[in-house]
C-alpha cells in the first residue's frame, strides 16, 4: 500500500519538528500556528526526549511524540528514533542508552509508531537496523540535516535495506529547531480516510503515504509490464528498482530516455505523466520524482521481495 490506491484525503504532515520543550526556538503553541500558516495539516512535535502534546486547532492536528536516543549496533552509535503518537511520557536512562531493538519495541508497546530518523547524519550502517523488529523506516530526507551539513539525504540507506528484501517506509521531514530558517522545506503526504490521530498513525503503519521537498505526485498505477505516473511538473522521474535496474525519463530536448515513455508534458516541456517500464524481477521499486529546481518527492516501494 503506497497511498495511490487507497481512498480517503491528503495530508501535509510535519512529523519530526523541536520546540523549546528541547533545543527549538518556539514554544508548542507557536510551532503549531506555524505550521498552520504554512499549509500544513498535522504536525508531530518531537522534542528530545521530552513528549509534548500540545492542543490540536481546527487547522492542524496535533500528534504527541518524542525523539528519543538509541545504540545502533555498539555504544558508538548513536542513533535518534521517531516515537510517532506514542501515549507515554519516556524516562531518559541515566547512564547508556538502551539498544535500537528495546526502544522500537518500546515505542510499540505504548501505541506509536517507530521510524529512524536522518541515518546520513548519524553515521549509521544499514546493517545497523535493517533487522530491527518492528522498525517501520528511516527518514529518506532530513532538511535541517541537509542545511546543516549536507547530509539529509539517506536513499543509499534506505534502497540497501530494500535491495535486501527489507520493506521500508521513508518520511521526508523539517527537522526543524528554526521555524523559518529550518521549516517548510520537506513533508510527508499522507493518505488517509480522514484527518484523525488514529488514522495517520495507521497510513503511517501501512505505508499510505509519500515524502517531498516540492513535487506534487498525483497518482501511481502499476501492472506487470510498467508503472505510469503522474506528478506536477518534473525534470526527471525515476523508477529506482535494485542495482543496475530502473528505468527513467528526463525532460528537455534531448531527454535521455531509459526504458520510459513521456505520455503528457506542461508547456515548457516538463514531465506531467509518464509510462517507466518495469524490469523482470527486481527485488523492489519505488519511484522518485525531480522538479526543475533538484526537489525531489519519493514514494514507499510499490513492490517488494521477502526479506530472507
Ligand atoms: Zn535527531
Ligand atoms: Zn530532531
Amino acid at each position: 500500500m503506497t497511498g495511490f490506491d487507497a481512498d480517503g484525503v491528503w495530508l501535509r504532515c510535519a512529523l519530526h519538528a523541536h520546540t523549546t520543550n528541547s533545543d527549538g526556538d518556539l514554544p508548542p503553541d507557536k510551532l503549531v500556528r506555524h505550521y498552520a500558516w504554512a499549509g500544513y495539516d498535522v504536525l508531530a512535535i518531537t522534542d528530545h526526549w521530552v513528549r509534548t502534546a500540545e492542543r490540536s486547532t481546527r487547522e492542524t492536528l496535533v500528534i504527541p511524540s518524542v525523539e528519543l536516543n538509541a545504540q545502533c549496533g555498539g555504544p558508538e552509535h548513536d542513533a535518534h528514533v521517531l516515537a510517532l503518537g506514542v501515549a507515554t511520557d519516556p524516562v531518559a536512562p541515566e547512564d547508556a542508552f538502551a539498544p535500537l531493538e528495546e526502544v522500537v519495541a518500546w515505542i510499540l508497546e505504548n501505541g506509536g509508531v517507530p521510524y529512524l530518523a536522518h541515518t546520513y547524519w548519524s553515521g549509521l550502517r544499514t546493517e545497523q537496523w535493517e533487522s530491527c523488529p518492528g522498525l517501520l523506516g528511516i527518514e529518506v530526507w532530513n532538511a535541517g540535516c541537509e542545511l546543516e551539513i549536507g547530509r539529509g539525504d539517506s536513499t543509499v540507506h534506505w534502497d540497501e535495506a530494500l535491495e535486501r528484501g527489507r520493506g521500508f517506509f521513508a518520511l521526508a521531514t523539517d527537522d526543524s529547531h528554526h521555524p523559518g530558517y529550518d521549516s517548510g522545506f520537506a513533508w510527508t503526504m499522507v493518505r488517509a480516510p480522514e484527518k484523525s490521530q488514529e488514522a495517520v498513525l495507521a497510513a503511517l503503519r501501512e505505508g499510505s503515504f509519500y515524502g517531498s521537498t516540492g513535487p506534487e505526485i498525483r497518482s501511481v498505477e502499476v501492472d506487470d509490464a510498467a508503472v505510469v505516473v503522474e506528478c506536477s511538473p518534473a525534470a526527471s522521474v525515476t523508477l529506482v528498482a535494485s542495482r543496475a535496474r530502473g528505468a527513467r525519463a528526463n525532460a528537455g530536448r534531448l531527454g535521455y530516455p531509459k526504458d520510459s515513455r513521456i505520455l503528457a508534458r506542461d508547456d515548457r516541456g516538463l514531465i506531467t505523466a509518464v509510462a517507466l517500464e518495469r524490469p523482470y524481477a527486481v527485488p523492489y521499486g519505488r519511484i522518485e520524482v525531480a522538479d526543475e529546481r533538484g526537489r525531489r518527492a519519493w514514494t514507499n516501494p510499490l513492490w517488494t521481495a521477502t526479506a530472507g
